[in-house]
């Protein structure tokens, strides 16, 4: 993810990408109206009054003495979050990460007060000018008060810290000494999820996490959701989830989103279909009923959002070739800088730029000994166009060799739009940024690639252990899209007030049920605040940015794959597109630069043109590239339904049944929810 100012009550600084309370996503792309009837359209306001400063002045003073204040009051509070973020219990940096968030959020107020407030876009002739004051009209969180800024930025701060320090016994051990023998998330909680086939172990880990997080934060919650509503209200919008759609420029983000889940849904269903029956042919009647859903707990993942650690239990073809980089990492002596040096290698064969400086001695690349760190991975921009830096305790294996490029992908971003103004320098909109290092871990991770750069040895390539390799994929990519959805639809139904506080976590676990097909492992209840155990809701990251981008990273694969010339669409002797690598090609590149480099000068569709030649996000790239795997999935799971089950006929038809009903309600209720916004 992007390193975002998600503490950061101002930052004017980061991208938008960045968490919500970030000021310049709030007062940047967020902040502009948008037409039509979608409910991120800001309320009607009164005319303003009439500027204080004309036409020529903000121009030239936005070129200049805002480009330099701005940029110094940025990378002042990033620099104090840094420190403080990489080292969490240290009272004294805590203390001046939040005097630096204060002041820079009383330095846009102030800024806002004087010169933004009642400016007219209509009188900017240049359309890169324009775009700056639109975005600059809206002052996002800074237009809470003194206090209001202070009480919010202790609310996150609070859940940030109970989530990042949050501790539980192991379960071969349930009364311990936390202190000494506790697990913390990263890594031992996560290996456990990842490794563990005890379906107990597994439910007590689930639960105990639960417990141990989100539990704690439901008070500081309800006060944040009140105080970001205050500031949307403030911005003119109706409630905060309304101002975070605005950043997608969209006037029917809904119906956008409702669009791309109706492409995907057959291809997720298929996907839920086998790996339900792999896992129940696994764990038997441990699984409880057969109700169409699967346990939260036992797909290799805390949050049910990756499969990928249960690739042993639904492999398509086990006699195939199958890879596995984790070994070949470990045998070829990896240790994170070699995994980064790596990784820049591939950006740098296309012609592009060189992110060494990111993860050099200002950077944190392994979990520092001594003090507590949020480990999740970020990649941070220092607002004066060259530091730009990775924290992230990286691992030797797959999936953070996977996360590296993703990381870089930002870095990569950043230095493209550096030139862009303090205003701009910003992603086309909130997905862009998750989607570029992921465009490029799709061209790495293949077993084409792999063999490329000597990852990968004795594999034989064949219908089967593409199956194979695509079924990998699929347990991340396709297996995210409905979480990807769901984490910020409870979200605006909360800020909405669609949803009462008294029916938080039932509403999580209906959207987790319908849309994700999963079920709570133990029961639930109002007790519990379990979006909370999931670390962007504490840390106020928006999370529909990940589902767009998931599909979007498709869209720029096959685009800079036809650009490489690895693959041709209409050419029925061309390679199949999860086959192609553009490793080396410097038109790809050329390609890819030219789009990022446009920042948030330009609206996202126009951005998606100069890269795909596309003006809308769709998902046909997407099942362009899983379509072999999509074959394969309906056929295994037909074969199946038609094999004389071990049960009788009647109970394999009431099975069928179900999955179809399951489906069928998974449409209407996303319907209805989609609906309620129209
Ligand atoms: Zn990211």
């Amino acid at each position: 993810m992007v390193r975002v100012a998600a503490l950061l009550l101002a930052a004017g600084c980061l991208s938008c990408l960045a968490g919500p309370s970030s000021a310049r996503c709030l007062r940047g792309s967020r902040g502009v109206a948008v037409a039509g009837r979608g409910p991120n359209r800001r309320v009607a306001r009164q005319a303003p009054a009439s500027p204080k400063y004309d036409a020529a002045f903000i121009t030239q003073y936005l070129a200049t003495t805002y480009e330099r204040d701005a940029s110094a009051a940025c990378n002042h509070a990033i620099t104090a979050e840094w420190e403080y973020i990489t080292d969490l219990t240290n009272s004294t940096k805590e203390a001046i990460y939040n005097e630096a968030s204060l002041s820079l959020a009383a330095f846009e107020k102030e800024q806002w007060d004087e010169y933004f407030q009642n400016l007219d876009p209509e009188e900017y002739e240049d359309p890169v000018v324009r775009r700056q004051v639109e975005f600059l009209l809206s002052l996002g969180v800074s237009a809470l008060d003194e206090q209001e800024l202070k009480d919010l930025n202790t609310y996150e701060l609070r859940m940030q810290n109970v989530y990042s320090t949050a501790k539980i016994c192991p379960y071969r051990k349930q009364r311990c000494d936390l202190g000494k023998e506790g697990y913390e998330l990263d890594p031992e909680i996560e290996s456990v999820m990842a490794k563990s086939r005890d379906y107990d172990e597994l439910a007590y880990t689930w639960k105990a996490w639960h417990d141990a997080s989100g539990k704690h934060m439901r008070q500081d919650y309800k006060n944040y959701v009140a105080l970001q509503n205050k500031a949307a209200v403030a911005n003119d919008f109706e409630n905060m989830g309304h101002m975070w759609q605005a950043g997608f420029e969209t006037d029917y983000f809904y119906e956008d989103m409702q669009d791309l889940w109706d492409q995907v849904f057959p291809l997720y269903e298929a996907l839920h279909t086998f790996v339900r029956r792999r896992l129940r042919a696994f764990y038997g009647d441990k699984m409880g009923e057969e109700d169409g859903l699967i346990p939260a707990h036992i797909l290799g993942n805390m949050w049910g959002q990756s499969w990928i650690n249960v690739y042993d239990l639904v492999e398509p073809f086990p006699n195939a070739s199958s890879y596995d980089v984790t070994k070949a990492l470990m045998e070829q002596g990896y240790n994170p800088l070699r995994m980064f040096r790596k990784s820049d290698e591939f950006y740098t064969s296309m012609g592009l730029q060189s992110s060494n400086m990111s993860y050099g001695p200002k950077a944190v690349i392994e979990k520092p000994r001594g003090r507590e760190i949020i480990c999740h991975g970020s990649a941070w921009d220092f607002c004066d166009r060259k530091d730009f830096r990775i924290k992230m305790c990286t691992k030797v294996n797959q999936d953070d060799f996977r996360t590296i490029h993703h990381e870089m992908g930002h870095i990569q971003y950043y230095l493209q739009y550096k030139n862009q103004p303090y205003m701009l320098r910003s992603g086309a909109n909130p997905g862009f940024h998750e989607a570029i290092g992921d465009t490029i871990a799709l061209s790495v991770d293949n077993p084409k690639h792999l063999k490329a750069i000597g990852l990968l040895k004795n594999y034989e390539d064949s219908d089967e252990s593409s199956i194979n390799a695509l079924m990998k994929m699929a347990l991340e990519k396709v297996a995210f899209l409905p979480f990807g959805l769901l984490v910020d639809m409870w979200r605006w139904d909360v800020f909405a007030g669609n949803v009462t506080e008294s029916e938080w976590n039932r509403h999580w676990w209906l959207l987790r049920e319908d849309i994700q097909g999963l079920r709570a492992p133990v029961s639930r209840s109002e007790e519990d605040f379990d979006p909370g155990a999931k670390f962007h809701v504490p840390g106020s990251y928006q999370y529909i940015s990940y589902f767009v981008a998931d599909i979007l990273q498709f869209q720029l694969y096959r685009a800079l794959c036809i650009e490489a010339g690895e693959y041709r669409p209409d050419d029925p002797t061309s390679p199949p597109l999860h086959k192609c690598d553009f490793y080396n090609s410097k038109e790809a590149g050329a390609k890819f630069s030219k789009g990022m480099a446009l920042g948030a000068s330009v609206h996202w569709s126009e951005a998606l043109e100069t890269l795909t030649g596309e003006t809308e996000l769709n998902a046909t790239a997407l099942l362009e590239y899983f379509e072999p795997l999509h074959r394969f999935l309906r056929e295994a799971n037909g074969d199946l339904e038609a094999e004389a089950s071990p049960v009788s006929e009647d109970d394999a038809s009431s099975a069928a049944t179900t999955a179809t009903t399951t489906a069928a309600t998974l449409a209407l209720l996303l319907l209805s929810i989609l609906n309620r916004y129209l």
